[in-house]
């Protein structure tokens, strides 16, 4: 195929343009192509010649800028840093390069320093939710824990922006030890979520480290690690690396791939390796406008994901963080691919499609509408061929509603939970008085307060 071709000559274009990069000593005692493949294949290697500046990146891809241009995408990379493995770079398809999605995730935009109206600096409220530095606490049961601020690419639509690869937001030993001791604090917490940056950048005893200390926690069920390390530096994930994680079950692992064509062999052997390693795996991918903005992209990246044993978790709207405006869709784009998997294909092979909400409101699933209509004894649904159907309720179900006082309780339950159901959860419980849920500052309640007060 045409991709394979291209992606093999400029894989060679960039490894011996490397060659002539890095003509250290060392290295030139070490001769013949079988060195220039074991070094391709090392990630130290990789990361030692990561492409960061536009020069170096022109050198390697044979790709050439105008002057005007230059200038732009110099200031660009000032305000978000430019990284780009050799190997990443080598999957770029030159001939059509302005829209190539793998080009488009690693290649500086100057659309990154246009800001738009509803831009913010942190959308998420990451740090507005962090009860310490490198922790955030939005989920009753489960923290995003930052232990790394490096990656092994930059990716252009990063939400995590502002901080990757600022030397300022670099987590040291004591701010992991404190958010460590934070999460042993709180026996609320059951899942850890290792994030960052990437927190394979760690080295490997550093990371065992960390999970040998969360592993200590008893009330730490499990852990997940956020990485984008198998698709954008396979070889990262080594046997060391693997062995050693599975010493610390239940880990799972979530990565993401944006698009079908990052899947490739090394790739997939790096998904091999931590599937073996008995990881369960999942793919969180960002909706990304001229990347992944397409039902067949899709359905093609999920399908072949499964097939490598990754499920399919998330599929993210992208968020309103600084200098992504270019990369954002409608989120009609993303009810649209829903549409065009559910039911189309194996429902393990589809995400969830969330829209993580602006203000730190938690993700939000969005589907489209399978209820068309409803009454007292039926309910009206359509399938994906656009088949309307009835189900009859059932005449003789006696509801119950959990009112959390387990021991009265039919069925039987001995899981009692001291959380008490909040937000809409609450609404329907029986046993509670809420009628509303009303926003702070209601005016029409003001108003009401106003009047019985005179
Ligand atoms: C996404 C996220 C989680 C994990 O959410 P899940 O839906 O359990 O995957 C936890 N904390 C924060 C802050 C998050 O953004
Ligand atoms: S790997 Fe993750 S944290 Fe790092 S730049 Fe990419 S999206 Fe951002």
């Amino acid at each position: 195929m045409k991709s394979r071709n291209s992606g093999e000559s400029l894989r060679k274009v960039i490894v011996e343009e490397n060659v002539n990069l890095v003509r250290s000593k060392s290295f030139l005692k070490r001769v013949g192509t079988k060195t220039i493949l074991d070094d391709w294949k090392d990630y130290r290697w990789q990361l030692k010649n990561s492409i960061r500046t536009i020069e170096a990146f022109e050198k390697a891809t044979e790709i050439r800028f105008s002057d005007e241009e230059y200038g732009k995408l110099e200031k660009t990379i000032q305000k978000f840093p430019l990284s780009i493995t050799p190997y990443y770079a080598s999957l770029i398809e030159k001939e059509n390069y302005r829209n190539d999605p793998i080009f488009k995730q690693a290649f500086p935009d100057p659309a990154e320093l246009i800001i738009s109206k509803c831009d913010m600096k942190d959308p998420l409220h990451e740090d507005k939710d962090s009860p310490t530095k490198g922790i955030t606490h939005r989920y009753p049961d489960r923290v995003l824990f930052l232990v790394s601020n490096c990656c092994a690419m930059y990716c252009r639509h990063c939400t995590r922006k502002r901080k990757v690869g600022d030397p300022d937001y670099i987590p040291s030993r004591e701010q992991i030890l404190a958010g460590i001791r934070y999460i042993r604090k709180n026996p609320q917490i059951r899942d850890v979520l290792l994030s960052g940056g990437d927190p394979f950048m760690l080295p490997d005893e550093y990371l065992d480290w960390i999970l040998t200390e969360l592993n200590r926690i008893k009330h730490v069920e499990v852990v997940r690690i956020g990485s984008r390390i198998p698709v954008v530096l396979p070889f990262r994930i080594t046997k060391e690396l693997t062995k050693m994680l599975k010493k610390h079950h239940p880990l799972w692992l979530n990565t993401q791939f944006n698009h079908p064509r990052e899947l490739t062999s090394d790739s997939q052997e790096a998904l091999k390796r931590l599937a073996d390693a008995g990881i369960p795996l999942g793919n969180q991918s960002v909706l990304l406008a001229g990347v992944s903005d397409c039902p067949q992209i899709m359905k093609k990246l999920n399908q072949k994901l499964v097939k490598n044993r990754v499920r399919p978790y998330y599929l993210f709207q992208c968020d309103l963080s600084e200098g992504l405006s270019h990369f954002r869709t409608s989120i009609g784009k993303g009810v649209e691919i829903m549409e065009s998997l559910v039911g189309h294909t194996s429902g393990f092979a589809v995400p969830r499609y969330v829209v993580d909400a602006p203000g730190g409101g938690g993700k939000i699933p969005v589907m489209p509408n399978y209820i068309i209509s409803w009454s007292t004894n039926k309910v009206i649904l359509r399938n994906y061929e656009g088949v309307i159907t009835t189900y009859s309720e059932p005449e003789n179900y006696k509801a119950t509603s959990c009112n959390n006082s387990c021991d009265k309780c039919t069925p039987k339950s001995d899981f009692k939970d001291n959380d008490h159901p909040t937000g809409v959860e609450k609404l329907l419980t029986e046993d509670d008085r809420t009628i509303s849920l009303v926003p702070d500052g209601n005016l029409r309640l003001k108003r009401r307060e106003k009047t019985s007060n005179k």
